[in-house]
């Protein structure tokens, strides 16, 4: 499956339509919530095609696409499946502060050219951009702060990136250093980044709704783009990449912004699924004591706790070695991944799953914990 974003270039008419749908939908949404809520409470519960069947012929009262309302109901059905099994949460109700700005479009059409026909809305044209081959098995139309975007979920398989080199990487996730690999290369966050970011808080501070949403916009984008480019290079050029795996969650609450901007869960995400299409291994490893421990010798003699962390180079005390502080831990991660990797080969080998035999409770006990909610 892949996903594919084309900007639409919409006649103002258009436009003005696809806002007062936003409006319908928003309601819409809302309805099916509560339906589903309070008929459920009264032991009623809807198939999807029953549920689509309330909306039979409300297209034409509201003039809009029936694809895109029965696409909104089903929406809602599937949200509020998931709450009820106990996957997800409640869904929220749409309204000025939880905006609608997506439509779904119940089925794909096929695309000609520059343009593609959406029920009712007529032709619509977009920025010219390559499209590959397959079947589209969905639409969406999504409003950012840039104007209009159809999505497109195409089946179809995605392009492996091609191997270069068979090289085998640690990567350490750092905060002042986006990463650092075992072979000692830093990759840091983009200047460009931190020149929006004033930017954003001058939109902020002066109240500017507008722009800072299209700021925001902008360095996702740029967000986007450098993680494309960082892992793409990464799987290129090595078979077997190890990720140190930080509870950033924590560490994100007492450093505030810069961790949680660092988008690392993008870049890991990338990395996973680029790294399973081409062919290469993608492991992710606890950090606990990457730091600590000496690479050379396997000592914990190395900083510790948050106040090591202003600690940049460091001697062990043991072996003597010196050490810069990320590339050390980026090469112990690289370590337990070379580990991870051979004893995976070796159970995949003989058979047995490691993690099975792990759980050492008897079978009835254990039947009983995964018992469905
Ligand atoms: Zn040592």
């Amino acid at each position: 499956m892949i996903q594919v974003q084309l900007k639409l270039r919409l006649r103002p008419a258009q436009e003005r339509q696809l806002e007062r749908w936003l409006y319908r939908l928003t309601g819409v949404w809302n309805w099916a919530i509560r339906k589903l809520e309070q008929d459920g409470n009264g032991g009623v519960r809807y198939s999807l095609f029953d549920f689509k069947a309330l909306l039979y012929k409300h297209s034409t009262r509201v003039g809009m696409a029936a694809k895109a309302l029965s696409g909104m109901a089903a929406q809602a059905h599937t949200a509020y499946g998931r709450y009820r099994d106990g996957i997800a949460r409640r869904p929220r109700l749409k309204g000025r502060r939880n905006r609608l700005n997506s439509i779904p479009i119940d089925e794909g059409r096929e695309v000609r050219g520059q343009s593609i026909r959406i029920p009712v809305l007529g032709v619509v044209r977009f920025h010219k951009q390559e499209i590959p081959d397959g079947h589209i098995g969905q639409m969406r139309l999504v409003k950012r702060a840039s104007g209009w975007y159809l999505c497109l979920f195409i089946h179809a398989d995605p392009r492996a990136v091609p191997a270069l080199l068979d090289g085998e990487v640690g990567i350490d996730s750092g905060f002042t250093n986006l990463l650092t690999t075992s072979s000692g290369e830093t990759i840091e966050h983009p200047r460009e980044l931190e020149a929006a970011a004033v930017r954003l808080a001058q939109a902020q501070r002066g109240k500017r709704a507008n722009l800072a949403a299209r700021i925001n916009e902008r360095i996702g984008n740029q967000h986007r783009n450098r993680n494309h480019h960082v892992s793409r290079r990464l799987v290129s050029e090595n078979h077997l990449i190890a990720w140190s795996k930080d509870r950033t969650k924590n560490i994100a609450r007492k450093f505030g912004k810069s961790v949680s901007s660092s988008s690392h869960y993008q870049l890991r995400s990338m990395l996973a699924y680029k790294s399973r299409i081409g062919g290469r291994e993608y492991i992710e490893v606890d950090s606990r004591n990457s730091t600590r421990t000496c690479s050379a010798c396997g000592a914990l003699t190395g900083p510790t706790g948050w106040h090591g962390l202003k600690v940049r180079f460091w001697d062990c005390g043991a072996c003597g070695a010196h050490h810069e502080r990320d590339v050390n831990a980026a090469q112990n991660t690289l370590k337990i991944g070379l580990r991870t990797s051979h004893e995976r080969r070796r159970e995949a080998s003989s058979g047995i799953s490691m993690i099975q035999d792990r759980d050492v409770r008897p079978r009835e006990t254990r039947d009983r914990f995964q018992e469905p909610r």
